[in-house]
């Protein structure tokens, strides 16, 4: 492809998919969304509303090979190591530590030091576009410690990460004491980020993107994708037994993409990071009170406009396993002894991170088939990176410079 395509066939439909379908439409090239389910099941439905564009240290790094023994789920941490998933995870697993050398770390965080700086600009003009702006509340969020101990650790830790954009403050004694009022664990510290933000509703998020898409003229298509060609042209043919055709493909199915790289000889060591949370009718938590990382507890709780939602783990499975409950009920005991109020039942979830080792996503155009682009492995920041991503892609498409450099996110790393 060396001309700017006409039509475009983007493969899944979670945030960033939708957010590159838009970008894709808006530009003049007529695209067509194929995706088997209805919007916002998947990771971009289930997760916590943060545009965290504080995370600039990819998760591949020094300090997470050593601080991992005591992150295990069975210790009481977030980590989830499957036994059974083992054939899962333990490649990656080695690639993990294979990416996480001071040099990779550091050009790791560079790379998303980048794209991340961008990041709330982007949701601004895709929400604005959108007619949505309300849906993006940029009023930061909050770190909370329960003990003397670990807020002095974490304290610690937060002033030495690079942050990006993003900047924090100590929450003043008056400012902890209005903290306290949510929950009845006792707090011993907390900071408050500025330059981050949240989503305030992720369903309304899905509907005023699809209606965005629809209203540029975009079209939809209700099947799976099983394969994709793309030397001149993109084929793309669905388990509906028949094909679709344009002048490009881009392959966005979150967790679920790397099989349809693997017939192009490229073996994408994507894996299925899950995370759960629980969710139930907000009642006394504030509606304007910014997210709150629980960070003892490894957990994030975010008030949605009816809804107030507990998130937390990484699982490192396959996407198609039966969920652990245990983690269920852990959110479900964290909830407990905070005093927070979600209303009974509450709703449980799980969905699947789609996570590359060295954790930065994979954005691109494939060398070898240059009609098929790709758009996933967004990690824990698929919803703040969704935006941006669809800026780069549609730039790519139309063989522009991307607004920051796409290199480190081209999936030849892994060749
Ligand atoms: C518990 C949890 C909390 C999180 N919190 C945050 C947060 O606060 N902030 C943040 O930025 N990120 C967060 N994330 C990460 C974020 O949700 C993901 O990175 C993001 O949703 C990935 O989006 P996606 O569009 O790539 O994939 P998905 O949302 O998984 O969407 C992929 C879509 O592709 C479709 N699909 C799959 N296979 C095919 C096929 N063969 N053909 C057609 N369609 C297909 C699926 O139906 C699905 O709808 C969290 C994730 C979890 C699990």
């Amino acid at each position: 492809m060396t001309q700017a395509p006409s039509s475009a066939i983007v493969i899944g439909n979670g945030v960033v998919g939708l957010a590159c379908a838009i970008a894709l439409q808006r530009r003049g090239i007529a695209t067509t969304l194929v995706a088997p389910d209805q919007p916002w099941r998947g990771a971009s439905w289930g997760n916590a509303g943060h545009i965290a564009i504080e995370q600039v240290e990819p998760f591949a790094s020094p300090t997470l090979l050593l601080s991992l023994p005591r992150r295990l789920f069975w210790r009481g941490g977030p980590v989830g190591l499957p036994p059974r998933a083992i054939a899962a995870w333990l490649p990656f697993a080695l690639k993990l530590v294979r990416a996480s050398t001071p040099a990779r770390f550091s050009r790791g965080k560079a790379a998303l030091g980048a794209i991340l700086a961008e990041a709330m600009p982007a949701w601004r003009r895709l929400l604005t576009d959108a007619g949505a702006t309300a849906l993006l509340r940029e009023a930061g969020h909050v770190v909370v410690w329960e003990s003397v101990a670990t807020a002095a650790a974490g304290l610690a830790r937060w002033r030495a990460a690079d942050t990006g954009s993003a900047r924090f403050d100590m929450v003043s004694p008056d400012g902890l004491a209005e903290l306290q009022r949510l929950t009845r664990a006792p707090l011993a510290g907390a900071i408050r980020f500025r330059g981050s933000g949240q989503i305030t509703d992720p369903a309304a998020l899905g509907e005023a993107l699809y209606a965005r898409f629809r209203a540029l003229g975009g079209c939809e298509r209700h099947a799976r994708a099983t394969g994709v060609t793309g030397t001149i042209g993109a084929k793309v043919t669905l388990d509906q037994g028949i094909a679709l055709t344009a002048d490009l493909a881009l392959i966005a199915a979150g967790a679920a993409s790397a099989p349809l790289l693997a017939p192009l000889g490229l073996k994408v060591p994507l894996v299925a990071e899950r995370g759960y949370h629980i969710e139930g009718a907000a009642t006394d938590w504030p509606v304007d009170a910014p997210p709150m990382v629980f960070e003892d507890r490894s957990m994030i709780v975010t008030r949605f406009t009816h809804r107030l939602r507990a998130a937390s783990f990484v699982e490192f499975a396959r996407a198609g396993d039966p969920p652990d409950p245990r983690k269920w009920d852990r959110l479900h005991a964290h909830v407990r002894a905070l005093g927070l109020s979600l209303g009974e039942p509450a709703n449980e979830w799980i969905g699947a991170r789609p996570t590359l080792p060295d954790y930065l996503p994979a954005i691109g155009l494939l060398a070898d088939a240059p009609a098929i682009a790709y758009a996933f492995g967004h990690q824990h920041l698929g919803l703040t990176l969704a935006a941006v991503t669809g800026e780069a892609i549609a730039a790519l498409a139309h063989r522009e410079a991307a607004s920051i450099d796409l290199s480190p996110f081209d999936l030849a790393r892994f060749t």
